[in-house]
């Protein structure tokens, strides 16, 4: 604390990233990132962005990528907002527009990144509890309120809404945006990218880093009414009229464009995510039913940060929050099979000897 900050800042608390540890033998389940890495098309259109060009900016508008999401979306580029991961996006959104007085809401368990941005940029917000299966109840969402936000699927519980209940949302709150981050969505959920046409207050936001194995590379994006998206290119511009490189770019645009890398990682996630939550269950979790690529479990009678420690002695790493609703939980990402197994294996281990 320093007596040089501004009031807003001392009274922030800041997010905690997840760990992203220097050792690179440990079994990495804790950030959601994919097993399998970008299409090596993207990585072929970094190499050759990698040039003299560099000294060069950026497209400042990031056109050739927009272009591509709006080809595949079936909408223009003017319903297309990129930057530097879903979390700028989603920062440039809270900014943009949800300062009306009322509360932002959304769910008392969720990405925790919302209320930093509400701290961030003076917004009142109000949490709305999930029920007592971790579920969204969408008829609680009847507040006043300057927006609404909701992960779908949720993080950290994996479980994903249907299109009827957010439509139900955009139908009863006309005036004001609901925004979908969509980060996990492509694991088994819905997207509302269908809905833009017909609810120009919905926006959709979604990312690089997870199905796309790109989090390295901080790109995401967000899609919805041309007005929504110009509130966001007005802020973009007085923060980063650059935000995208040229390697970020041309790396994004290509890895977008391969549906079929895409899809076959998504399919082994999805498959192992089958497996690994029937391994835990007859450990004796209970699994949330994922639409994910984490899952997210708690033992019946083992506490959730004794058996994150115990992994960790083993060189695994997964994710336990703290919080009231949140820390007899795990969230665990998906890895390939071999490390699922590997993770079930250490998990006997550790309930064998009782450490
Ligand atoms: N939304 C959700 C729900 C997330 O879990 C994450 C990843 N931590 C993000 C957004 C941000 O992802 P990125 O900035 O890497 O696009």
């Amino acid at each position: 604390m320093s007596r040089f900050w501004s009031p807003l800042v001392q009274r922030l608390t800041p997010y905690v990233p997840g760990e992203q540890p220097k050792i690179s033998n440990l079994i990495k389940l804790n950030t959601n990132e994919s097993p399998y890495g970008p299409s090596p098309k993207a990585i072929e259109a970094i190499r050759n962005a990698a040039d003299d060009s560099l000294r060069l900016y950026s497209d400042p508008v990031s056109l050739g990528l927009r272009e591509a999401i709006a080809r595949r979306t079936g909408l223009t580029t003017d319903h297309v907002f990129v930057g530097n991961g879903s979390d700028e996006v989603l920062a440039h959104a809270f900014q943009a527009l949800f300062n009306h007085g009322d509360p932002v809401l959304f769910p008392d368990v969720t990405y925790s990144f919302y209320p930093v941005y509400c701290g961030l940029y003076g917004l009142p917000f109000e949490t709305v509890p999930l029920d007592d299966g971790l579920r969204v109840r969408i008829d609680d969402f009847n507040l006043p309120n300057s927006g609404i936000v909701l992960a779908n699927p949720n993080a950290p519980t994996g479980i994903a809404l249907g299109l009827g209940d957010i439509e139900k949302l955009l139908a009863a709150h006309p005036d004001r945006v609901v925004l979908i981050d969509e980060a996990y969505v492509d694991y088994g959920a819905e997207s509302a990218i269908s809905l833009i046409s017909r609810y120009p207050n919905l926006l959709v936001v979604q990312t690089f880093s997870k199905s796309r194995g790109l989090a390295g590379l901080r790109v995401g994006f967000a899609v919805g009414d041309p007005a929504l998206i110009e509130g966001l290119v007005r802020v973009k511009d007085s923060f980063n009229s650059y935000p995208l490189d040229r390697l970020a770019q041309a790396g994004a645009k290509a890895a977008y464009e391969d549906e079929d890398w895409l899809g076959e990682c998504v399919s082994k996630v999805m498959a192992s995510r089958e497996t690994l939550s029937g391994s835990l269950a007859e450990l004796g979790f209970e699994v949330l039913p994922s639409c994910a690529n984490f899952v997210y479990a708690r033992h019946q009678d083992r506490e959730a940060a004794s058996l994150a420690a115990a992994l960790r002695e083993r060189a695994i790493i997964v994710r336990h929050l703290k919080g009231p609703r949140t820390s007899s939980w795990l969230r665990i990402t998906v890895g390939t099979d071999a490390q699922c197994a590997a993770l079930v294996d250490a998990l006997k281990d550790i309930l064998r000897r009782n450490d």
